[in-house]
């Protein structure tokens, strides 16, 4: 707790009447109100300590006793902060400006279930679908979610008077606070069942093990979610259920680069073919292919297959382009031949050999990446 001056945490002057002192706290606690300033964490923190101050400014002898001898003196007169013993700022709220911050009652929804499904890039073609098991709360099917054992009688309960939450009163500087917890008979219900169900124990809700078929359309995307609404937690007697949210992640298979529609692969080829040019076999979603390796074949240089990649998502079947890059590999560990060779090469390569410089290799890379 800060050793603030209770005048300055109220920023009121010490000569301010009980008005100001009452409206000013009025001013800081709206603006430290979670529901208006839920981005600060010391919220809480400085809403105590306000109060605190409000506590004590808006008592007179309080106050007269701060003004002569400050915190010291409040405490060896006895005095403790009651809103220091507050449980949370929403308590502090209820006490002070007459409650309605505190959440509302009725049955809770249910909650949402997430499950992750991994898949082949190549189910992405077509789409698929797959099995899924996972554990949700569920209704009670021998009770139907109630709790009472079929047949007998479910009564108001006589803790809480069927209002389903307990109330205590205290009296504090802020006015009567009023505390309401839940009806701990009841959980909150407000009734209860005279026999409870035997299957449930009474909870009108067990754990169950729960199948379900999912439909994962063609074109989705890794890291996508595909809701089915109502499939998660049942919710409290009277409240919906929650939803069940399927992360699909599509493996990745060596060798293929998705980018959005298109695949890429990246085809290394000899230098020696990428100058004189070849046929190059290559694997795609559809099996094995063949693409032509041109002569005089530049690293970075590409081609494509036209509609060897994958649908989008949602739209008609006409799929991407499968993108092959080469990747000119030079060969090392010549022997005494070969690097004759490779050195008679050299000394025939003229100006007219070299391709222009316009095409090299980083604004072919760039448009390889878009
Ligand atoms: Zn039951
Ligand atoms: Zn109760």
């Amino acid at each position: 707790m800060s050793d603030r001056d209770y005048y300055e945490i109220l920023g009121v002057s010490r000569e301010a009447s009980s008005q100001e002192i009452k409206k000013a706290f009025r001013q800081v606690a709206r603006e430290l109100h979670p529901d208006v300033n839920a981005h600060d964490p010391e919220a809480e923190e400085k809403f105590k300590e306000a109060a605190e101050a409000y506590e004590v400014l808006s008592d007179d002898e309080n106050r007269r006793t701060y003004d002569q001898y400050g915190r010291d003196g409040l405490r060896s007169g006895g005095y403790q902060s009651q809103a220091q013993g507050f449980g949370s700022i929403d308590d502090l709220f209820s006490a002070f400006f007459g409650g309605g911050f505190g959440g509302s009652r009725g049955p809770s929804p249910g909650a949402d279930i997430g499950v992750q499904v991994e898949i082949e890039l190549d189910d992405v073609l077509d789409g698929t679908s797959r099995e899924i098991e996972y554990e949700a709360v569920a209704n009670c099917e021998h009770c139907h979610g109630n709790g009472a054992e079929p047949g007998t009688p479910i009564k108001t309960c006589d803790r809480c008077q069927g209002a389903g939450e307990l109330r205590t009163v205290a009296n504090t500087a802020f006015g009567q606070m009023v505390r309401a917890t839940p009806c701990d008979r009841c959980n909150g219900d407000g009734r209860i069942a005279e026999e409870p169900c035997k299957v449930c124990s009474g909870l009108g809700r067990k754990h169950s093990s729960k199948k379900s078929r999912i439909d994962i359309p063609a074109g989705i995307e890794s890291g996508q979610r595909i809701r089915i609404g109502g499939a998660g937690h049942a919710g409290e007697t009277g409240a919906t259920p929650g939803d069940l949210y399927v992360e699909v992640l599509v493996k990745e298979r060596e060798g293929m680069i998705r980018d959005g529609q298109d695949l890429v692969t990246v085809v290394p080829v000899d230098a020696t073919a990428a100058m004189l040019g070849d046929t190059v076999e290559v694997e795609t979603l559809d099996g094995k292919d063949e693409i032509e390796l041109a002569p005089g074949t530049q690293p970075g240089a590409e081609t494509r297959i036209k509609g060897k990649g994958l649908p989008r998502l949602g739209s008609s079947r006409r799929r991407g382009n499968h993108r092959f890059i080469f990747n000119v590999v030079v060969p090392g560990k010549l022997s005494e031949d070969q690097k004759r060779l490779a050195g008679e090469l050299n000394d025939s390569i003229t100006d007219a050999n070299r391709e222009p410089k316009e095409s090299g290799v980083f604004s072919r890379m760039r448009k390889a990446f878009g």
